[in-house]
């Protein structure tokens, strides 16, 4: 058993609910009242408080700020028919955020305070769940290095926070994608594994190029050969090339072992997929359209769940694909979502509810 920990909590005086416009909800943009802030000084984590939703009051010289020692997560909560709230998968969220954890020297954050925090904060913040269609509750759990030392070594202090946002439907038409050839977001034993923030920063300058071509994201390739792909921007990717599933393998640590890519492998699986986890090579991809096999193409993640991929760009090739016809990407969006909506069952036991 572990020793819970007393959480403090500070109730807002009172809800900024009645202003939030459900029709317009942009990702990100507006939080619920509470948030949950705990504090790493000495060994442990202490000052474990859900309070109002407030700006922080920081030190310029806090080392996250300088040298990056900033982690965070990404996870959705819902409400079924009958309003019960439930929140997708938290506990790999959780797993993989003291990876992310371990991989930055950061100290790793206790289940009583990642998990139970998260509870009790969606619990208070529930009637802040869309109860709507394709709408949820973000929640964002991150953590960063709070020393006031300007010299480059891992924080003696750190502060861990939950903050949580109403969302609508990502806008997710179908994506144009630029194959990265020059640029590099991740190589073996660097941190494309973890949720690092500094891996987002890296990341913009090359998907800027991309969007002045034209794309949305760019598929990154490989460090070495620019042969072998990865990722696309916050999504992990699968190709449906004849009856298989084929996604990139987590083996070399340069891509984040996506939730929303587990998720999906599983229903693949389910509706009769085979499902290979391997090196996938640019050119086996355009030797598999070529030949007529390569029928989807489409990216994963929490924020956007499954994005379609209409066009694919490696140097002068351009794969085109018509989306309206897919049959594979829209099944297990639909499943998908419809598990976290209460309306399928949850035969994975992904649903964790709240109280
Ligand atoms: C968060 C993220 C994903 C998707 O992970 P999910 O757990 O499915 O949300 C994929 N790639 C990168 C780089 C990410 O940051």
């Amino acid at each position: 058993m572990l020793a819970t920990m007393d959480i403090t909590i500070n109730k807002a005086e009172g809800s900024k609910l009645k202003d939030l416009n459900l029709e317009n909800l942009s990702f990100g943009k507006f939080f619920s009242d509470h948030m949950l802030e705990a504090d790493y000084i000495n060994g442990e984590w202490t000052n474990i408080e859900i309070k109002p939703y407030q700006p922080l009051l920081l030190s310029p010289s806090v080392a996250a700020l300088h040298y990056g020692q900033a982690i965070f997560e990404g996870i959705k909560a819902y409400k079924d028919e009958e309003g019960n709230a439930f929140i997708f998968r938290p506990q790999d969220n959780f797993r993989r955020f003291n990876i992310s954890a371990e991989r930055m020297q950061m100290p790793s954050v206790p289940e009583e305070i990642f998990m139970d925090g998260m509870k009790q904060l969606v619990a208070m913040d529930s009637s802040w769940i869309p109860q709507k269609e394709d709408h949820s509750l973000y929640i964002r759990p991150f953590m960063f290095s709070t020393d006031e030392v300007i010299g480059v070594k891992p924080s003696d202090t750190y502060k861990f926070m939950i903050l949580l946002s109403p969302t609508g439907p990502y806008y997710n038409a179908p994506m144009r994608i630029y194959v990265e050839e020059h640029f590099v977001r991740a190589v073996p034993g660097g941190v494309g594994y973890a949720k690092a923030a500094g891996n987002y920063g890296s990341a913009m300058y090359a998907t800027a190029e991309a969007k002045k071509k034209g794309y949305d994201q760019v598929l990154w390739t490989d460090a070495f050969e620019h042969k072998y792909v990865q990722e696309i921007g916050t999504m992990n990717v699968i190709f449906i090339i004849g009856n298989k599933a084929v996604t990139p393998d987590l083996g070399a640590g340069t891509i984040l072992a996506g939730v929303t890519r587990n998720s999906a492998l599983t229903l693949l699986q389910e509706a009769g997929f085979e499902i290979e986890e391997r090196s996938i090579s640019i050119d086996e991809l355009i030797e598999a359209y070529k030949a007529g096999y390569l029928y989807e193409v489409f990216g994963t993640g929490t924020a956007a769940t499954i994005s379609m991929i209409k066009e694919l760009r490696y140097k002068d090739f351009v794969m085109t694909f018509n989306v309206d016809e897919w049959k594979t990407a829209p099944t297990i969006k639909k499943w998908l979502t419809d598990i976290r909506e209460g309306r399928r069952e949850d035969k994975y036991g992904w649903m964790m509810q709240v109280s």
